[in-house]
């Protein structure tokens, strides 16, 4: 049966594969599916799978109009020798809780997880649809979608891809693993301003319709590689019904149980995901929402008023940096009783006077989620506590959610099993990450002699991904202002204004 797509602002209809190619609905709303699949295999065959196996029993239900060869081709594609593991994604048991690592992929983050099927997914989507003219990738990143989005696309026949980060606002690694990304398709801008700001001016220039007829008029077409894209919600609902699969494999529960799942977040669409395999049928209790210092999300859960009018604090999890969490709308259109004009009321809010209020009749409906919250000491705290107790290192981001988890179970007395979703390597976040573990130590020490003093105290090998940069030359070094963005992209294309 073909499952359809709509839009969270409007009433409309396209397929899947024109939902990945768009990204983004004209409307300015975000493509759902019309209803949720319900998975149709047995937890316990799920468990005898691979991660592709399992993949293609996820994706299948939610894009209908693949072929299976063709969703298959993508998902071999996609989950190779690029990880550097088998198993692509493995759970861990530290101190009582589940840790799924989602960054054994080629940028060590977890945006590699959808990221690196998300390009074969639009080429497929494009000789689908008979698109003739390439594809333009726009992409605001907080520092971790767009390396991951680059090394998935670059060199990829057809498309292009642009990438916007806040030049102040990505640790001294994250800015190296873009300004070194081969492929003659890839670009990379630094913008003059915070990650909201980078993702407001993408997000204006999809929807600007006498821009889109411009590139247009020379055989361009825009599409998004940001989390707004289905094609990237659909990978991240696979690795939660992964994830439960190997507890049930590994003897932890029986299929059946309960779990919880506690997800750092900061556009939403990680745990979007994660509640999306609920709603498939994945027996899954509380999705605990953690939050660094911008705890808008902690401060939504709490009262039902989503206020994005508060200072923009940078912190040690960048990639968490965000005051507008794009892929919530999905989850207020559902609340709303998926009624796209009640939904489309509360994004003009949020637009028009920065908050938005929603009833008491959609609160009731968000008690699955749980919101909690980690300062950056207390994120700290966590990460040492951690390492002191088994050894085991997490990154500055999986801080937050392991702090926002433990005192949740504290709090609650909640003993039921619980996945930590492991969303980047510590190698990333190095200089922060020593930081909690060893002060004294990295004083003094440029970037580099911290990941090698990270990798004595954690006592596992540097990721290839830190290898790389290494000795890369750096290939990018364009900037600009927020307000030029458009004409960097026109500039880029060879399009005269
Ligand atoms: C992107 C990112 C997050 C936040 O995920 P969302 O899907 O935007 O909520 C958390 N941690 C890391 C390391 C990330 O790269």
């Amino acid at each position: 049966m073909a499952l359809t797509y709509t839009s969270t602002r409007s009433r409309m209809s396209v397929t899947a594969s024109q939902a990945v190619l768009q990204g983004l609905s004209r409307d300015g709303g975000l493509f759902v599916p019309t209803e949720i699949p319900a998975i149709d295999v047995s937890l316990d065959d799920l468990a005898r799978m691979s991660y592709q196996e399992v993949a293609y029993e996820v994706m299948k239900l939610f894009l209908t109009d693949y072929t299976e060869e063709e969703l298959k081709a993508c998902i071999a594609g996609a989950y190779d020798s690029k990880f550097d593991t088998g198993e692509i994604a493995p759970v861990v048991k530290k101190d009582g809780v589940y840790y799924l690592e989602l960054y054994h992929g080629a940028t060590i983050a977890f945006k590699d997880m959808a990221l690196s099927i998300l390009p074969h997914l639009m080429t497929t989507a494009a000789k689908k649809n008979n698109i003739a003219g390439k594809i333009v990738i726009l992409t605001a990143t907080s520092g971790d979608t767009g390396k991951a989005a680059m090394a998935g696309f670059a060199d990829v026949p057809g498309t292009e891809i642009i990438v916007f980060y806040p030049k102040d606002g990505v640790s001294n690694i994250q800015k190296l693993q873009m300004v070194t990304q081969a492929g003659d398709n890839t670009h990379v801008v630094a913008i003059h301003g915070n990650f909201d700001d980078a993702q407001s001016a993408v997000k204006k220039m999809f929807n600007d319709k006498a821009l889109n007829e411009k590139i247009g008029a020379h055989g361009y077409q825009f599409s998004s590689a940001n989390s707004i894209n289905i094609g990237r919600l659909v990978p991240q609902v696979v690795y939660y019904v992964y994830a439960y699969t190997r507890l049930v494999r590994a003897g932890e529960i029986k299929s059946g149980d309960l779990i919880n799942i506690t997800v750092p977040t900061g556009n939403f669409g990680n745990i979007l995901a994660a509640y999306y395999a609920k709603l498939m049928g994945l027996p899954v209790n509380k999705l605990i929402c953690a939050s660094n210092e911008n705890k808008v999300l902690y401060d939504f859960f709490e009262t039902g008023d989503y206020n994005k009018k508060r200072p923009f604090i940078l912190t040690s999890s960048p990639s968490m940096d965000i005051l507008i969490s794009s892929n919530l709308e999905r989850l207020i259109y559902r609340a709303a009783g998926e009624d796209p004009d009640r939904c489309a009321a509360f994004m003009k809010d949020l637009t028009e006077k920065g908050e938005y209020v929603i009833t008491d009749d959609m609160r009731a409906k968000l008690t699955d989620f749980r919101g909690g919250f980690a300062t950056e000491e207390e994120n700290f705290a966590g990460i040492r506590k951690l390492y002191l107790n088994t050894g085991y290192v997490i990154d500055t981001h999986t801080g937050v959610a392991n702090y926002v988890y433990r005192k949740y179970a504290e709090e609650t007395g909640d003993t039921t099993p619980t996945i930590i979703a492991s969303t980047a390597s510590p190698y990333k976040f190095a200089p922060a990450v020593l930081g909690a573990i060893a002060p004294d130590e990295k004083e003094g020490k440029s970037d580099f002699e911290m990941i090698d003093l990270l990798s004595s105290k954690a006592g596992t090998e540097e990721p290839r991904a830190i290898t790389t940069i290494r000795t890369a030359p750096v290939r990018h070094k364009r900037e600009a202002d927020v307000d030029a963005m458009q004409a960097e992209v026109l500039d880029i294309l060879g399009i005269r204004e």
